[in-house]
């Protein structure tokens, strides 16, 4: 799985870092980024509940 965050719907609510933050970080702005891009295994359930909890359904998993 990958990861991502589109920066032009991100509005910083920072639930995915709350969720996942082996993954996730938030920036200056509290804007959310991602550190691990190719997610393991383990943790794809995880960002599988961040996407499912982002408000502005910016994270995108390809
Ligand atoms: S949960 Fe969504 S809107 Fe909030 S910081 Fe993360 S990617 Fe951005």
């Amino acid at each position: 799985m990958k990861v991502s965050v589109d920066p032009d719907r991100c509005q910083g609510h920072a639930r995915c870092w709350d969720i996942c933050p082996e993954v996730f970080d938030l920036d200056e702005q509290g804007h959310g980024t991602v550190t691990l891009p190719e997610v393991p295994a383990r943790l794809e359930a995880k960002v599988s509940d961040a996407v499912a909890n982002c408000p502005e359904r910016a994270i995108v998993i390809g």
